[in-house]
């Protein structure tokens, strides 16, 4: 008998829900809409790459795309809808190009390569007069370790392979990116006097790929360059015949004090909550080699996207919303710190953050650090995203300016997750320029993006 009665209850109720879910399917088929048909993530791309380009941490260039943020969110959202929230970042240049070349001695011959290299973020030059040395190579920290009586005086080689084998190039990035970050101070610790590293990608071409090293202050500041995968593969091949190769490196890398960066913040007040907060962000900037395309122009115009076509739907949110370009994620973090410090400062409730800061491939979906009592929920809006082709709910993800967030303040987070297979193809190098996005595939990120931050305003975590 009473099950009678509950029935017709949960009938009512499940029809309630999918009449939710079909209002729901509609106006994020009106966002996808406007966001495919409209040419702005095309146009303010093409900007950003072309007519800023790269934009690290204190380079003029910086500046020009923090003003470019702004006036965009302006465009966008109106007089009121944006502010730079300044903070202090480094500022490293790598000082003019960076030069290498490989002596191989080999059945009593001598030949000289010039190797493609790039000098790593943050590392110091070797002096105009450079520097040369036997190079020794080794296959791992262990391998480092074993050889430490061998080191002093030598250019040490980090050549270690992506595991090919991982299906997820970012778990291979973050096995081997160590030998980038800290590998210089390790081999400076043991008299090497200069390194070179593999370059963190799997590539077939020959562009280096640069990225952050991080000195310990206990040892000296040695050099540090990355090369390019055919110049590895030379390099091993030689070696692997026997032969004895010596390097020598040029590189200008200095730091000149810190000045004074922004994160861009575009803001939707929210109706209901307008003091608890949802973020969105990508970081603004990017490698000096490079336009920064995919790496993290693509995360920017998916943010001015989803801020774009909310306002232009006329989308009140129940909850704050706000679209940060943060500054510094590539040698510093000083813009996602920043951006946590003064949250917490002003006791502010933040709801849920999510960064774009994978490309701007197809998306496949998103990777969620969140409470377990919030998946329950997440199944039900699975299906909302299947017509766009998002089918990938991960456990845990996040992103490196929203890091401070989820550390500090335990707020959740996500990463958005698009195709990751060619990422590290441009990743850090010259290639990653405006040609190399495909402007509907980073369109669809910027749908499914703003799908899931309006589904988690209007029905929370
Ligand atoms: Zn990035």
């Amino acid at each position: 008998m009473r099950k009678l009665v509950l029935l017709p209850l949960i009938f009512v109720a499940l029809s309630a829900s999918s009449q939710q879910l079909s209002g729901d399917s509609v106006f994020i088929k009106r966002i996808s809409n406007n966001i495919l048909s409209s040419g702005e993530a095309n146009d303010n791309l093409w900007y950003l790459c072309k007519k800023i380009g790269a934009r690290l941490s204190g380079s003029p260039q910086m500046v020009k795309a923090e003003n470019w943020g702004l006036a965009i969110f302006h465009k966008y959202g109106g007089p009121n809808s944006a502010w730079l929230q300044e903070c202090m970042v480094p500022h490293w240049v790598r000082g003019g190009r960076d030069t290498a070349t490989a002596t191989c001695k080999i059945n009593g011959k001598t030949q000289v390569l010039p190797l493609h290299v790039l000098a790593l973020g943050n590392s110091l030059g070797t002096g105009t007069k450079g520097v040369k040395a036997e190079i020794i190579t080794v296959k791992s920290f262990d391998d480092l370790e074993s050889k430490k009586d061998q080191l002093k005086g030598r250019i040490v080689f980090y050549d270690i392979p992506f595991d090919d084998t991982l299906i997820n190039p970012f778990e291979a990035y973050g096995k081997y990116a160590g030998y980038r970050g800290v590998g210089p101070s390790r081999a400076a610790k043991y008299g090497a006097v200069a390194v070179m590293v593999r370059s963190m990608s799997n590539s077939t071409d020959n562009y280096p790929h640069t990225g952050s090293l991080r000195y310990n202050d206990s040892f000296p500041k040695i050099p540090a360059v990355a090369i390019g995968l055919r110049d590895v593969k030379l390099l091993s091949d030689l070696s692997a015949k026997g032969a004895s190769l010596t390097a020598f490196i040029k590189t200008g890398g200095k730091f000149f004090p810190d000045t004074t960066g922004h994160n861009v913040i575009g803001e939707i007040k929210g109706s209901e909550f307008p003091n608890e907060y949802i973020t969105i962000g990508g970081h603004l900037d990017s490698w000096d080699p490079a336009e920064g395309a995919h790496d993290d122009g693509a995360g920017c115009i998916h943010t001015i996207e989803v801020f774009r076509v909310l306002n232009e739907l006329g989308y009140k949110p129940r909850h704050t919303i706000r679209f940060v370009l943060f500054a510094n994620e590539e040698n510093g973090l000083k813009g996602g710190n920043k951006y946590a410090e003064e949250a917490k400062a002003k006791g502010e409730k933040h709801i849920f953050a999510l960064e774009s800061d994978e490309g701007g491939f197809s998306p496949r979906g998103f990777g969620l650090t969140v409470p377990d009592s919030s998946w329950a929920r997440i199944e039900t809006w699975k299906k909302l995203f299947e017509p766009y082709h998002v089918f990938e709910w991960r456990k845990g993800g996040g992103g490196a300016d929203i890091g401070p967030l989820a550390r500090n303040m335990n707020t959740p987070v996500a990463g958005f997750i698009p195709d990751s297979q060619r990422y590290f193809d441009h990743h850090h190098a010259a290639n990653d320029v405006f040609e190399a996005v495909n402007i509907r595939e980073l369109k669809l990120g910027a749908v499914n993006i703003a799908a899931l931050i309006y589904l988690i305003d209007k029905y929370g975590l």
